[in-house]
């Protein structure tokens, strides 16, 4: 605490990212990064961006890079937004579209940093229980809100909406903005980007963090109607107007040119998926269905936390969330079929002992 500080610092509760521990020789199964490295044409890409003209600034509007994305989604260039990562695109979301005079509805499970925003941005909001089977319900959504906002697949349980249960949401709340987070959505699930043409109150972020594998480059998007995209202009070009880098807007143009990687690398992670699922089941545990690059998993006879720990003794990271409701579980990032061997070896030492 400092007398210097504003006085909203002293109520914010920063987010918390999962550990980037700088062990050598570890298996890294806890912040849902990619296991295969980035398209060699996106690092191709890069590398030539690195040169002379570093000294100018980039395209303060990345249209080379709204254009690839507009036309690889079949949609406007006007209906694309991009920034540093989803999470700065969510902030300008936050600030942009959801500060309303009723309050925000996002899941009491879910991506950890919505609250953070809310304390940031002074947003009134209120986190709405998944249902029993840890799913999110749209019909807990019809009531008087500000806005909604939730990722699909949701985090960090995996579990994944079809489209049509979207779109009733869409049509029972037609005067309010619904955010879809779909950070994890080309592990498996359809994107709502196919419903922005008909619903001009729908957002979608998504991320070329994960299943692009560009974590370390720092690029986020939103696709929308050209309505929402120009609030959120306006509120980027009054913060930072040239939010990409000139290395960032040429990586994630090449990234989106290299088809056939994509497609080659999220198949190999689904296949991986759905063998570890498997793997786990066998040992007992409770995996929840997903359609992410992680499982969300429980084991009725092992506490989590003493799990986390002796995995952590055998070298490999997995997420352990101390918050109500989700402490006996484990998030898993799916990593190569190697690394997942590894896993289920060290499971299947650990679980007679504890
Ligand atoms: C990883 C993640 C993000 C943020 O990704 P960036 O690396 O900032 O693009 C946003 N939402 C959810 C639900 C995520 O899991």
């Amino acid at each position: 605490m400092s007398k210097f500080w504003s006085p909203v610092v002293h109520s914010l509760t920063p987010y918390v990212p999962g550990e980037q521990p700088k062990i050598s020789g570890l298996i890294k199964l806890n912040t849902n990064e990619n296991p295969y490295g980035p398209s060699p044409r996106a690092v191709e890409a890069m590398q030539r961006a690195l040169g002379d003209s570093l000294r100018l600034y980039p395209d303060p509007g990345s249209d080379a890079l709204r254009s690839t994305l507009a036309a690889y989604h079949g949609i406007g260039t006007e209906q694309v937004f991009v920034g540093n990562g989803s999470d700065e695109v969510l902030a300008v979301v936050f600030q942009a579209l959801l500060d309303h005079e009723q309050a925000l509805l996002f899941p009491d499970i879910s991506y950890s940093f919505y609250p953070v925003y809310c304390g940031l941005y002074g947003i009134a909001y209120r986190q709405v229980p998944l249902n029993d089977k840890m799913e999110i319900d749209v019909d807990d959504y019809r009531g008087p809100c500000g806005a909604i906002i939730f990722p699909n697949p949701n985090a960090p349980t995996g579990i994944a909406l079809p489209l049509a249960a979207i779109e009733r949401l869409l049509q029972a709340q037609p005067e309010r903005v619904v955010v879809i987070d779909e950070a994890y959505v080309d592990f498996g699930v359809e994107s709502a980007v196919s419903l922005i043409g008909r619903y001009p109150n729908l957002l979608v972020v998504q991320t070329l963090s994960k299943s692009r594998s560009l974590a370390g480059l720092r690029v986020g998007t939103a696709y929308g109607s050209t309505e929402l995209i120009a609030g959120l202009e306006r509120v980027k070009n009054s913060f930072n107007s040239y939010p990409l880098d000139r290395v960032a807007q040429a990586g994630a143009i090449a990234a989106y040119q290299d088809e056939a990687y994509f497609q080659q690398t999220r198949q190999a992670i689904i296949a991986t998926r759905e063998a570890l699922s498997a793997s786990l089941g066998q040992l007992g545990f409770e995996v929840l269905p997903s359609g992410a690059n992680f499982v969300f998993v429980r084991h009725p006879r092992c506490d989590a936390a003493r799990l986390a720990a002796g995995l952590r003794e055998r070298a490999i990271i997995v997420r352990h969330f101390h918050s109500p409701r989700i402490d006996q579980y484990l998030r898993i990032t799916i990593g190569t079929d190697d690394e997942c061997a590894a896993l289920v070896a060290a499971l299947t030492e650990l679980l007679p002992a504890l």
